[in-house]
């Protein structure tokens, strides 16, 4: 679980000399309120910094290199209080390499009817200055998140702080380091993909290692710390009788403890955030690792099964997002269908690796064959998940270029028992309805692992996709299936023109 609080976002506040140091005062003060306010609000998960207000291109110029420097910033809010010709941005908004938010607020609220002069409207120009800076940051074609509202209020207030939370995601993505043990499944084409651009792209880094590397790992897991986490496993969740003490697969429970054990030293020791598996390359490991993976994407680990390590990225940076947010969030994949005339739905599950933080009610700990790949019976966590909104993930690489692609959804609750069913699952209906959202998601690539979260909204992917400089695809209750296919004809050019726009 990774601290927000660590990191910051930095206020800062446009003006320009004419107005005169009687003003400018006021402006800082104003600014100031603003900030310590944004700081202590219970929507911003970061801490806001307030910095003094700019008024030449010099000290512009400053606050953005320092910004790119300094590690617990991870991005500008910036506010235009007064009027600040925005010619003075050129130079510093050229150089900021982090996330910028322009917060078009204004200090006063209400208009006061029967005092308001000349002195009122010059200390109260958002609504024009924030215009000119505006045009300047669209002239440069600089990618940034517009958010319109009053300080005070909370919607605005919350979307600050959700713009906050990915733009934590991104800067965590510059460092994030993802393994992948053994490759992916032989002969699967979504699964791969161009790692070198992608961390020319997004920042994260893929590498390869021996399945025997981890197995060193698993070895030398200690009998105490083996006792302890079997001691969490009953603690946490409904142990099937087999699997207690004395049963007759308490080997394959303690096996599998083991390897998580083994698994969390590797990624600890490595300082992974990331992780990928595959059930065909295996040797010396005797179970696919089931409850491990669940547990550790739990713990704010991204993975992804048969070697997907652009899933495995992707739900990482989402496990950043989502930090102490209702819902979670977890490696999914679209499994089989229920049709029916007119309300047709999906059933998504895996193997066994669904995060255990979008269960509706205590996981069960259960232990099945896998029935593919010829290893041990591997210890899963198998629960359902309660009803309510969502969003399906992918990260996709067309050959020339990234593309997220996103499918709003309503989980709901199974209306039967599923007694036979020996993994995780939840059951949704996609919007608009499934015929439209399977066909769009087919003809946009979208692979069949995603990122499936009740955690977030597809306007957090939206702010991803804008940091990233990556297409966006979203596919919602307004999706006509014509007009989705243009987009995608159109952002082929789009795309093709503008590659290396941020
Ligand atoms: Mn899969």
């Amino acid at each position: 679980m990774i601290d927000l609080k660590q990191y910051e976002i930095w206020f800062v506040t446009g003006s320009q000399h004419l107005y005169g140091e009687e003003v400018l005062k006021k402006v800082a003060s104003h600014a100031e309120e603003i900030a310590k306010n944004l700081d202590g609000s219970p929507f911003l998960p970061v801490r806001v910094s307030y910095k003094s207000v700019v008024t030449t291109p010099d000290q512009i110029y400053q606050v953005c290199q320092q910004a790119n420097v300094e590690k617990q910033c991870i991005g500008l809010v910036v506010w235009m209080h007064t009027f600040s010709p925005a010619k003075m941005w050129i130079k510093g908004l050229s150089a900021l390499q982090k996330p910028l938010a322009h917060f078009h607020t204004q200090f006063n609220t209400e208009i006061p009817w029967s005092d308001i002069d000349m002195d009122f409207m010059n200390e109260n120009q958002s609504a024009h200055g924030g215009r000119e800076f505006g045009f300047m940051t669209s002239r440069l074609r600089k990618n940034r998140k517009v958010i319109v509202g009053h300080w005070q209020e909370e919607e605005a207030q919350k979307k600050l702080g959700n713009w906050a939370r990915v733009a934590a995601a991104w800067h965590v993505f510059q460092t994030t380091k993802v393994a992948r043990f053994g490759d992916n499944m032989r002969e699967v084409a979504v699964t791969e993909g161009d790692k070198v651009e992608a961390q020319m792209r997004f920042g994260f880094s893929v590498n390869g290692y021996g399945v025997g590397d981890l197995v060193r790992y698993v070895k030398e897991v200690s009998e105490k710390e083996l006792a302890e986490l079997i001691e969490v496993y009953e603690a946490q969740y409904l142990m099937h009788a087999s699997l207690r003490k004395g049963g007759q697969h308490h080997a394959s429970l303690l096996e599998a403890a083991r390897i998580e054990l083994g698994l969390r030293a590797f990624l600890e020791q490595g300082g992974f955030g990331a992780f990928t598996d595959t059930f065909e390359d295996l040797h010396g490991l005797r179970q696919l690792p089931g409850i491990a993976s669940q547990r550790l994407m739990a713990d704010g680990y991204g993975f992804g099964g048969e070697g997907d390590w652009k899933t495995a990225a992707l739900l990482r940076a989402i496990k950043v997002m989502d930090t102490q947010l209702q819902g979670g969030s977890s490696f999914m994949e679209d499994y089989t269908y229920d049709f029916r005339k007119g309300r047709s739905r999906v059933l998504g599950a895996h193997m066994l690796e669904i995060c255990p933080s979008i269960a509706a009610s205590q996981p069960r700990c259960e232990v099945h064959p896998l029935s593919i790949g010829g290893k041990e019976d591997p210890v899963r966590l198998v629960f359902d998940v309660d009803s309510g909104p969502a969003i399906n993930v992918s990260l996709i690489d067309m050959g020339n270029r990234f593309r997220l692609l996103v499918n709003e959804v309503e989980a709901i609750l199974p209306e039967k028992e599923l007694p036979k069913l020996p993994v995780a699952r939840v059951l949704w209906d996609p919007k608009p309805d499934m015929s439209v959202a399977a066909a769009a998601w087919i003809l946009a690539g979208g692979a069949h692992h995603t990122v499936f979260s009740k955690a977030i909204t597809t306007e957090f992917i939206e702010d991803f996709a804008e940091m990233a400089g990556v297409e966006l695809m979203v596919i919602d209750q307004n999706t006509v299936l014509r007009d989705f296919k243009d987009k995608l004809h159109w952002n082929e050019v789009y795309y093709h023109l503008f590659q290396n726009r941020m």
